[in-house]
């Protein structure tokens, strides 16, 4: 679809990019770098600076356009959007690479590099064979790792303005056959979210430990019904569970009881139904057993993801446009999260994983590369699938 000039200077973009990785919302240079190149595809729209934060202040995306309006009644038969992502993770690369991360601490471990040259594989596509009554959005969004980056861009007006019909996007897996696609209906990827659980109470002489009040307690018992929270919401699901990742309870003073107490949870699910009944059930205990304890509670979230859920239209469409691809339909979804369930909760829309080879370092691993070879593959798909919409709506 790309010719071999363009596939290889799309790999020197993958390798640039991953040289100079940026964590979620500092992707300036990335972004900057982004639009030197798709302001040379002449797009028949671009947005910069797309995407607003919690405090007002404009974040990193970038929507580049393709498609020219119909003349007769100026609207689009339908607007297509695909999305990748921009950041990176804080994770120090292990492997040497001809272009390794210049970045102490930081790398693209999760593939977004691959992701982004994949992206500006079918921008390069679409800008020489520009959409007849349709446009092709392709969507660069920032703050994917920490779960902020779709929600920006979804409350920039500009974004609304943008109106998409048909949102998709990909994620390369490890550990799954290279190159081919999986699929499903339904969820895709996990909701999951980080929780802090504070207990304070009242510090006392280790000798006379009656006399404070200690979050001992309280938090043994948080940690009983944490592990069993599925027993006592009589849910009965292998994909929702809680994982207990840290604890911090009073110091290393032998001489003092402790006054304060903090439990870190992740919480996870393939339903974001059982998400809120777990976020309900944690609430009502801790605040039943801080008044039986008589502490101070205080809930803390972060790295809120919703499950993406394909919708069925959509992955009709992609199996049609994938016809002649290796493409995999999944039992069961991914374990992790992605925020682009915020896109198909408001978008009919799909999201698939494509294989990065089977004995690949995992994500998020510092040995990880994305495999170049992928480049075409994703970008092919994509294409294949914005053409699929096209002949069935034309
Ligand atoms: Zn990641
Ligand atoms: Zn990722």
């Amino acid at each position: 679809m790309l010719t071999t000039k363009e596939n290889a200077s799309l790999i020197n973009l993958r390798r640039d990019i991953h040289r100079c990785p940026e964590l979620s919302s500092h992707e300036n240079l990335t972004a900057k770098r982004l639009l030197e190149e798709l302001e040379q595809l002449n797009p028949d729209g671009l947005f910069d600076q797309l995407g607003v934060t919690g405090t007002g202040e404009k974040s990193t995306g970038i929507a580049a356009c393709f498609g020219e309006k119909k003349r007769e009644n100026k609207t689009f038969s339908k607007i297509i959007l695909f999305r990748c992502e921009l950041d990176a993770l804080p994770i120090e690369e292990t492997i040497n690479l001809a272009y390794k991360s210049i970045h102490q601490g930081v790398s693209h471990k999760c593939g977004h590099d691959g992701h982004m040259a994949i992206l500006m594989a079918v921008a390069t596509y679409f800008s020489k064979y520009r959409p007849q009554g349709f446009q092709v959005i392709c969507l660069f969004q920032p703050a994917e790792e920490t779960g902020y980056g779709a929600q920006q861009v979804i409350n920039d007006p500009r974004f609304s303005q943008l109106n998409p019909d048909m949102v998709f996007s990909l994620h390369n897996v490890p550990g799954l056959a290279l190159g081919a696609a999986f699929i499903r209906t339904g969820t895709l990827c996990c909701a999951s979210r980080g929780l802090t659980i504070s207990y304070r109470g009242k510090s006392a002489h280790a000798a006379q430990p009656e006399t404070g009040i200690s979050p001992v307690p309280a938090i043994y018992k948080t940690i009983e019904l944490l592990e069993n929270i599925n027993k006592h919401l009589e849910i009965e699901s292998t994909l929702s569970f809680a994982t207990i990742v840290g604890i911090k309870l009073g110091d290393k003073a032998f001489g003092t009881a402790p006054s304060r107490s903090e439990l870190y949870v992740t919480l996870r699910s393939d339903a974001n139904g059982v998400m809120d009944k777990y976020i309900q059930f944690i609430t009502q205990e801790v605040k039943q057993l801080s008044e039986q304890f008589g502490l101070e509670f205080e809930l803390n979230f972060q790295d809120v993801f919703a499950a993406t859920i394909n919708t069925p239209n959509a992955v009709s469409l992609v199996k049609a446009a994938l016809i002649e691809e290796p493409v995999v339909e999944l039992d069961t979804p991914f374990r992790w999260s992605e925020d682009f369930g915020l896109f198909t909760a408001k978008y009919c829309g799909a999201m698939f994983g494509l294989g990065a080879g089977l004995n690949t370092p995992a994500l998020h691993d510092s040995k990880y590369d994305f495999p170049d070879e992928l480049i075409e593959v994703g970008s092919r798909y994509f294409i294949k699938i914005a053409e699929e919409v096209m002949s069935t709506n034309s």
